[in-house]
């Protein structure tokens, strides 16, 4: 199997401990291919990751290549591909600011900065489930048919992408969003961008990206 893509997986896990968005044995994060999902396995701090350590599962769950077990979230990452052709990588990580407002029960409106605006829209709440459940990969598939990023209620926080550099960012825009809507709530409170103005900061936005492609 591809080695390259289990060294991506496995730096990833590095970069969002050292960035402290994910603390020790918590989160999750894989990668598809045509044929395959390459992911963490359960049991392993991510910031100690080797890429022999990620597993080759296939759309059942069967393990293909690796010796671990597959992190208990499988069934939520396995639903989310079968939901979205788009998403090539999932991560879901224990951010500290993010798994706050997750405790808090705080969702993240689409039109308070100019990162929530384009690039991780509004983050929802998804309700509370029991971890590794069916119900929780059930709810967090649904929500993630439309979002971008959402928080998952008293647990954590998931980002996706077209690849696994797309969703890292994601979620080091998350964390740092709540950082802001912390503060800012502690110094008055959030306003917002005037919604007249939400259409034209899309389009300034996504004429930058197409002229940077
Ligand atoms: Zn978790």
């Amino acid at each position: 199997m591809k080695r390259n893509i289990k060294e991506e997986i496995g730096e990833i896990g590095k970069r969002l401990y050292r960035a402290n968005l994910n603390g020790g044995y918590g989160g999750n994060f894989s990668v598809r291919d045509e044929e395959n999902i390459y992911i963490t396995p359960a049991g392993v701090p991510k910031d100690v990751l080797d890429y022999s350590d990620i597993l080759v599962i296939d759309f059942k769950g069967n393990v293909i290549e690796g010796l671990g077990r597959p992190s208990s979230e499988i069934l939520f990452h396995i639903f989310i591909y079968k939901k979205r052709e788009d998403v090539n990588a999932i991560i879901h990580a224990h951010p500290p600011f993010a798994t706050g407002f997750s405790i808090a029960h705080l969702p993240i409106e689409g039109n308070i900065h100019e990162e929530s605006v384009t690039v991780i829209g509004e983050v929802p709440i998804i309700p509370y489930e029991l971890t590794s459940s069916k119900e929780l990969a059930e709810r967090v598939s649904d929500v993630m048919k439309n979002h971008e990023a959402a928080l998952i209620s008293n647990h954590g926080a998931i980002t996706v992408g077209e690849d696994l550099e797309k969703a890292f960012r994601k979620m080091e825009d998350l964390d740092n969003l709540c950082k802001m809507v912390l503060v800012a709530t502690i110094m008055g409170g959030v306003k917002k961008i005037p919604p007249e103005k939400i259409k034209a900061l899309k389009e300034l936005i996504s004429a930058r990206v197409s002229k940077s492609k």
